[in-house]
């Protein structure tokens, strides 16, 4: 065996290595208890597959002009890369996670788009009989790649509030998006016949405008699938890249993370009772929202910090639903706090977690896994919502589109049809919020100014903390 062969086949057991991983990975990120474990298999996983490829590089390339310059050029690149990453990862705050994810995911994007051109213009070793389909991933992949570009730049500007979370009504949306599509497949078919770099231009700008519109086209409340929508394609992006590049592991690693991403926003849909296809095709069939955010009629009751502490010592059941404003208070350690009290003091506690609180899948579960509190009282909407109308508290900390009963009463409201935590039906309701501002749907929320609702306001950390020392006062029962 000589050394060029060796190397490929060190090189392809480590890929096979790093892919299984890659699956276990993905299998541990399933479960709060092996999640850890899963991100620990994944940061592994990369790194050999890195190593491998390097090692592959050097054996491949070793000898021939300009290795040495490319060898040392790859190093320089991987070294800025981690070090901005390790940078972003290491002073992101939680807040921001879902604003930097779509960032990287517009990375794949672009990665996906300087591939493609890159194969489009040096096809020397490309077997003639196997050109026209060179020519179609070379498509594709640019295709794919500009579309998670701008999607995911138009998510990072949504998220971090740079431009409005309002979905974009342009006329004829739905043509637009058709029609991008279908020119999208005849320039295809073009490129493979003549394959004129002019067409490259039109189908990267065409995807650039598409990947925009779709994701401008989906309203606030809708954004969570757009989120897993846009890992999905960035997924695919990545797989595209790896049939150009020739790279097994590449298509491996975008197949696992585009078809996860899929199956995650289709459970997105689910839990927020959208269609799929809908969705995915920037909001087609969605009719434009109401004007909203004028205020429910109604007057709502203040309470305060002590007499929050007296309701909660005279209850026997409380659950907590926590949403985005606990994240911002980063009141997730005070809050674990005072479970842990309620429960010495021999009262139930429960927190109920809607699967699109916060700004991220699995937001709030991080949150709550982070300051300790028991995987057991943590419970999803479904397992907890017959429950709350037996409950004598609920503490609804940050959340406010996920509590809005307008979405399961009002039908001409913009969220309609969404479920949400039924924290109403509880005895009573205590909302924890710095003012009567709707949440991130921007819509109005009736819960406020219902009889059994009182609002604290002022940020979520520091009242709990105020609840904390009253509690101290309040003798247990
Ligand atoms: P919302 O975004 O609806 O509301 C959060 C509330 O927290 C606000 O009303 C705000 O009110 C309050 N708040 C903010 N800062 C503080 C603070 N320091 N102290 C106390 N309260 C604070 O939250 P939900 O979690 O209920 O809903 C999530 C929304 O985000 C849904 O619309 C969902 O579709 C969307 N989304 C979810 C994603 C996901 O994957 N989970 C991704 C993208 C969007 P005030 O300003 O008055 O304090």
């Amino acid at each position: 065996m000589n050394d060029q062969v060796l190397a490929g086949a060190i090189a392809g057991a480590s890929y096979i290595v790093a892919a299984l991983l890659f699956i276990m990975s993905l299998a541990g990120l399933s479960r709060h208890e092996s999640a850890r474990g899963g991100v620990v298999y994944g940061i592994v996983g990369m790194i050999i597959a890195l190593l491998a490829t390097l090692w592959l590089m050097i054996a491949d390339a070793w000898g021939q002009p300009g290795a040495v310059l490319g060898f040392i050029l790859l190093v320089v690149a991987m070294a800025i890369g981690a070090a901005i990453g390790l940078w972003r990862a290491a002073t992101v705050k939680m807040t921001g996670m879902p604003e930097l994810i779509a960032l990287f995911h517009s990375f794949v994007g672009a990665a996906a788009v300087l591939v493609g051109w890159n194969g489009a213009l040096s096809v020397e070793g490309i077997a003639p009989n196997l050109l026209g389909i060179h020519r179609a991933e070379v498509f594709i992949g640019v295709f794919i790649g500009a579309v998670t570009f701008t999607g995911s730049i138009v998510a990072y500007l949504k998220l971090s509030a740079k431009i409005s979370s309002r979905p974009l009504m342009l006329p004829g949306k739905n043509a637009l998006n058709i029609g991008a599509i279908v020119v999208f497949i005849a320039l295809t078919v073009w490129y493979v016949i003549t394959p004129q770099l002019w067409l490259l231009v039109v189908v990267t700008v065409l995807a650039l405008a598409l990947g925009w519109h779709l994701v401008a086209s989906i309203g606030g409340g809708d954004m969570p699938v757009v989120i897993s929508m846009l890992n999905s394609y960035s997924g695919w992006a990545a797989a595209a890249a790896g049939f150009l590049l020739n790279n097994d592991l590449l298509i491996v690693t975008g197949a696992l993370v585009g078809s996860s991403g899929a199956y995650l926003s289709y459970i997105m849909c689910k839990a927020m009772n959208r269609s799929f296809i809908s969705v995915i095709a920037g909001g087609f069939g969605i009719e434009a929202p109401r004007k909203d955010g004028d205020e429910p009629a109604g007057e709502h009751h203040d309470t305060d910090a002590a007499a929050v502490a007296q309701l909660l010592t005279g209850a026997s059941t409380v659950v907590i639903t926590p949403g985005y404003g606990m994240a911002v208070a980063q009141a997730q350690y005070p809050v674990a706090d005072l479970a842990r009290r309620l429960r010495e003091r021999g009262i139930d506690v429960k927190f109920g977690i809607h699967p699109v609180a916060g700004r991220l899948p699995g937001h709030m579960n991080v949150l709550l896994a982070e300051a300790k509190v028991p995987y057991d009282i943590v419970l999803e909407m479904d397992e907890i919502n017959d429950d709350l109308a037996e409950t004598d508290v609920v503490l609804v900390i940050g959340a406010n589109d996920t509590v809005n009963p307008a979405a399961a009463e009002d039908p001409g409201s913009p969220i309609a049809g969404m479920p949400v935590l039924r924290v109403w039906e509880a005895a009573h309701v205590v909302v924890f919020k710095r003012s009567m501002a709707s949440g991130y749907a921007g819509v109005a929320n009736p819960l406020f100014y219902r009889d059994n609702t009182q609002m604290l306001f002022g940020d979520a950390k520091e009242r709990v903390e105020d609840i904390l020392h009253a509690l101290a006062a309040v003798p247990a029962h």
